[in-house]
């Protein structure tokens, strides 16, 4: 296992002048990543002292991530006290003095010479690109250990991390297990008041996704295995599942369409579509490939009334036991459904463009036959 630490270098930090956000966000990307963390100091901006926490984390952990201190200032020390806790002479890398040389002049701002220690690495150092700011990371590879250096606004602590840190680290394998679980009739808003602080917490972790097919909740956990990762995942996918129960209609592969033409199919009945517009129910209905759809009509899109959808409903029942129709419109959509134990019909307006209208009527339509 890697066992990794976290200096965080900062008088304003360690004064409390500023939350240490960076720490809280590297420890919960470490946790997931199965690297463990036994310690995390803050260290205000002194040379000395940077250097002997730097020294004592070197001397218990495999991997060693400093915040903060990378800035042109006198006080931004991080550079010099890894280049004395490693023994090592910080040399200028010409390639990336250009580089800020050039950031600065395309600003249109002289560059100061206390910059060009920015440009600073030594020879176990490889420098990491910061695609937002002028300072360089650190990646040291010394004596079987593992030093990074991050500059400290949140922003560019992140993207480093992600893009040229995380790629570099010796991770050990993680498995990871997910499902989805897709809903129908709630707004994001109302899911996310339904989960709580569910929605807060890590791994697992649990998130919600607005889609065309209605509202998604993603439970994902990762673990050294899959069966771990599965047996932290299935307890809060069950409390998630019981906290939507009325609005969950499938999972991961399964769509609206499939999972009501499974039903018509296992109780031996089928269902037609009438539409007006596109012909999206007739292709999302089509696409579920099951025997219980018997085709539909698609006409021209044209104003109704709710009398005139559920007459269109009861009319289509000569072809299957189940008729859905869908008007979309753009004062109003018009949906119904008509069966051998219910009809229903219904409208609803929604101000959005015409694509997005008709969506929500064929996903509504057939949202009706659910129940
Ligand atoms: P700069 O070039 O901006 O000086 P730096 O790498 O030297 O960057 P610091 O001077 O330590 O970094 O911090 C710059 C700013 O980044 C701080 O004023 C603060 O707003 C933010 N910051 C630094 N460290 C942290 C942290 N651990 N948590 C949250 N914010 C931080
Ligand atoms: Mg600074």
């Amino acid at each position: 296992t890697l066992i990794a630490e976290i200096i965080s270098v900062g008088t304003e930090l360690l004064l409390g002048e500023i939350v240490d956000t960076n720490a809280a966000f590297l420890a919960s990307e470490l946790k997931n990543r199965g690297v463990t963390l036994y310690h995390k100091s803050v260290v205000g901006d002194n040379l000395g002292r940077v250097i002997e926490t730097l020294r004592l984390a070197l001397s218990r952990s495999d991997l060693v991530i400093l915040g903060g201190g990378l800035g042109p200032t006198d006080d931004d020390l991080t550079r010099e006290a890894i280049s004395a806790a490693i023994g090592e002479t910080p040399i200028v890398d010409d390639a990336t003095l250009a580089h800020i040389r050039a950031l600065f002049e395309s600003r249109g701002r002289t560059f100061p010479d206390s910059n060009a220690k920015q440009a600073w690495r030594t020879s176990s150092t490889e420098l990491l690109s910061n695609p937002i700011g002028t300072a360089p990371g650190w990646f040291v590879r010394k004596d079987g250990k593992l030093i990074v250096a991050l500059p400290g606004p949140p922003r560019e602590m992140k993207r480093m991390w992600a893009e040229q840190v995380l790629p570099r680290l010796p991770l050990p394998s993680r498995a990871l297990w997910s499902t989805t679980l897709h809903t129908w009739g709630i707004g994001e808003s109302h899911v996310a008041e339904h989960l709580g602080e569910l929605t807060l917490q890590a791994n697992p972790s649990v998130a919600t996704y607005a889609r065309r097919h209605g509202v998604d909740v993603r439970v994902a956990a990762s673990a050294a295995t899959s069966e771990e990762a599965r047996a932290l995942a299935v307890p809060v996918l069950a409390t998630v599942e019981g906290k939507l129960s009325h609005f969950v209609y499938g999972r991961d592969d399964e769509t609206l369409a499939g999972v009501v033409t499974e039903g018509l199919f296992s109780r031996g009945e089928t269902v037609t579509s009438i539409e007006g517009g596109t012909g999206l129910l007739a292709d999302l209905l089509s696409d579920a490939r099951s025997e219980a759809y018997v085709g539909g009509a698609v006409l021209p899109a044209f104003e109704a009334t709710e009398e005139e959808a559920a007459a269109l409903a009861a009319q289509g029942r000569e072809r299957a036991t189940w008729c859905v129709v869908s008007l979309p419109s753009e004062a109003r959509n018009l949906i119904a459904v008509s069966g051998p134990t219910f009809e229903r019909t219904s409208s609803f307006e929604w101000p959005t463009d015409r694509r997005t209208g008709s969506e929500r009527a064929a996903y509504g339509a057939l949202a009706l036959l659910l129940r």
